[in-house]
């Protein structure tokens, strides 16, 4: 399997977007290239489920999992959810397998900047005023040979249980490895912070955010997922894939739907 172009990915995004009855729309430009909001119909009043992919351009397996999720699982959860997705937010980086986009930021340091990146302000004017009852941020690691996932939750049940155990049907897990001075167990970064702050009052503690941050505003539950980039992109997209279900499989119950 090989990652799509972005002409490619735009095209496939466009087709399997009509068919399940959404809009995808061009709400800005960064590098020359358009970037997509893409909407999926739910029932009424449905709770809403938001997914980005491809902050990092050097992580094709966020973007090229999305798609192949969009083309083959996601129709059946249109009966529940109203589904919200940024498929692709560097769109220069994607088609150059490079992390940061043309002007050499790391987009995923930026969402606390006053004047953002293109991709990072359309998020957050697009988000604005949201609400999700679940986000999952969609990331690899290229240094890595086994999944891992990100998860602050000050109370209720982790997804981290069951989307391991899934993952695990798919490839290795990472275990023992450390990551910017946190350590992973068992496939989940160990992450500590005072149990009397909220996720937002930390946020506001930092200051350079990445995705995942701006939105511990508009979601009640965030997760960042890192596929392992030393593993083929066939088994990436699989994992990918099968995060976003179990996710969403998670929060289905957690909301008794
Ligand atoms: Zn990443």
């Amino acid at each position: 399997m090989e990652r799509p172009s972005y002409a490619e990915l735009v095209d496939r995004l466009q087709s399997a977007t009509e068919d399940l009855g959404g809009t995808i729309t061009e709400r800005a430009e960064a590098d020359g290239y358009p970037l997509y909001h893409l909407e999926l119909p739910g029932p009424r009043n449905a709770p809403r489920f938001l997914l980005s992919s491809g902050t990092h351009g050097e992580e094709p397996g966020g973007t090229t999992g999305f798609l192949h999720w969009l083309e083959h699982d996601a129709a059946k959860w249109l009966r529940i959810f109203r589904i919200d997705a940024f498929p692709c937010l560097n769109p220069y980086g994607f088609e150059r397998g490079e992390r940061h986009d043309a002007a050499g930021r790391d987009l995923n340091r930026c969402f606390r900047e006053e004047n953002p990146p293109p991709a990072v302000r359309m998020v957050r004017e697009v988000l604005d005023g949201t609400h999700f009852a679940m986000a999952v941020d969609m990331h690899e690691d290229c240094d890595y040979f086994g999944f891992y996932v990100y998860e602050r939750l000050p109370k209720g049940p982790t997804v981290a249980p069951a989307l391991l155990a899934r993952m695990a049907l798919e490839g290795p897990i990472s275990h023992g490895e450390e990551n910017d001075g946190l350590e992973i167990e068992n496939g989940v970064v160990r992450m500590e912070w005072p149990q009397d702050t909220s996720l937002t009052e930390l946020a506001m503690t930092r200051d350079k955010w990445p995705l995942a941050f701006f939105l511990y505003f508009v979601a009640d539950h965030v997760i960042t997922v890192e596929t392992p980039g030393r593993q083929p992109l066939a088994v990436r997209v699989r994992m990918q894939r099968a995060a976003v279900e179990t996710a969403l499989s998670f929060t289905r119950g957690r909301l008794g739907l």
